[in-house]
């Protein structure tokens, strides 16, 4: 059984995807207003996803904790605990 916590964060979180799929749509509207393609979409998400180094329909910054060398996607090293806002220090 969720708890009320866990429906109002996944509220907010559908409430977010929503526009931010609004939003996407709306800047897509004046990219096909100036003649781009669906291609030319694809093939820019494409090099976007795999500027991470995989293609896998996400785009993810990792950042290493300097504290443990982990590479590590939020801002708290799950390893060993470091906050890293504190050791920020780029992959
Ligand atoms: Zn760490």
């Amino acid at each position: 059984m969720e708890s009320h916590g866990s429906i109002e964060g996944m509220d907010d979180l559908r409430h977010r995807l929503d526009y931010l799929t609004l939003v996407t749509e709306a800047l897509w509207s004046f990219l096909l207003d100036h003649g781009h393609t669906e291609a030319e979409l694809l093939d820019r998400i494409n090099e976007i996803d795999l500027s991470d180094g995989r293609l896998d329909h996400r785009h993810v910054h990792l950042v290493a904790c300097a504290n443990c060398g982990a590479a590590v996607t939020t801002d708290h090293c799950q390893f060993c605990g470091t906050h890293i806002h504190d050791v920020f220090a780029p992959v």
